[in-house]
């Protein structure tokens, strides 16, 4: 069924688990998010990111995602990932969006406060909750590197920020990026749990790719709600078509996905597991 931003944090925070959110700009990985959700029935997040307009236009794939979130046997919200502009999450939340995150992380506090200001107003005449960003992370989603490294977000600036804004969630930096690393993250859990604690807000990991068990497990007990997860679903899909071409000569470009779909579904599997608290 689908639901909000703000229910789906709530059933996560009650059961002091975290809700597992996946970007979709496929139907495989449309399915393969909804598949595992409802194998454990657990919650789940689809998410659509603004980088992805450009291969898949949120007009086309929104309205998949909102119908599959009706017919799901879990509670699904439909959200949105990355936005930086509000014309684009006004177009997200017309379509019928019920999560959306603006990300103004890039900009100056006072200008990232401003915007996130005017989305949380934008939002609050649909049935939708607003996440929003503050400190930056080093990449983003569609391979934006910040060379400036991590910076990590300062607790008295979060709460200020939680407090004049009105978001419903808050994804604090805290030593992720995005993507696949190419080193050990050094995340700090510490400031997740005191964040967490003087905002009274449910936190949001991006990054979460990569990141070890017991880290998330960690960061779940201190506060993480929310988990955006893509990169290694995605990449075990295209590990799953790379073994099929080695095996033999393909034709039909649907095959490929469907190839992908079975691998992509037992890696969000695995990852819902965790963020559930499920044994493996
Ligand atoms: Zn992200």
């Amino acid at each position: 069924m689908l639901v909000t931003l703000t229910e789906i944090l709530k059933l996560a925070q009650d059961a002091h688990c975290a809700v597992g959110a996946f970007n979709t700009p496929t139907f495989p990985a449309i399915k393969a998010a909804i598949a595992a959700a409802e194998k454990l029935h657990v919650p789940v997040i689809l998410a659509h990111a603004e980088t992805h307009e450009k291969g898949t236009p949120i007009d086309m794939i929104g309205p998949v995602m909102l119908r599959e979130a009706e017919k799901a046997t879990v509670p699904v919200c439909v959200h949105l990932d990355h936005c930086a502009h509000l014309d684009y999450m006004k177009k997200a939340l017309d379509i019928g969006f019920t999560g959306a995150m603006y990300d103004g992380s890039l900009l100056p506090y006072e200008e990232n406060l401003a915007n996130t200001t005017k989305a949380v107003e934008l939002a609050s005449h649909y049935r939708a909750g607003v996440e929003a960003e503050l400190g930056a992370m080093p990449s983003r989603e569609d391979g934006v590197h910040i060379p400036t490294g991590p910076v990590y977000t300062k607790p008295e600036e979060a709460v200020a920020f939680c407090r004049e804004t009105g978001i419903n969630a808050l994804a604090p930096s805290f030593g992720t990026a995005h993507g696949i690393y190419k080193s050990k993250p050094v995340l700090d859990l510490e400031l997740v749990r005191v964040i967490a604690e003087k905002t009274g807000l449910p936190l949001v990991m991006h990054g979460g790719s990569g990141v070890s068990p017991d880290e998330y497990r960690t960061g779940i007990k201190n506060g993480l709600r929310k988990i955006n997860y893509h990169t290694y679903m995605s990449h075990a899909g295209v590990e799953a078509v790379r073994k099929l071409l080695e095996t033999r000569d393909v034709t039909y470009l649907h095959e490929l996905s469907w190839a992908a779909e079975p691998a992509m579904e037992a890696d969000a599997e695995a990852a819902m597991r965790v963020f559930a608290g499920l044994h493996q």
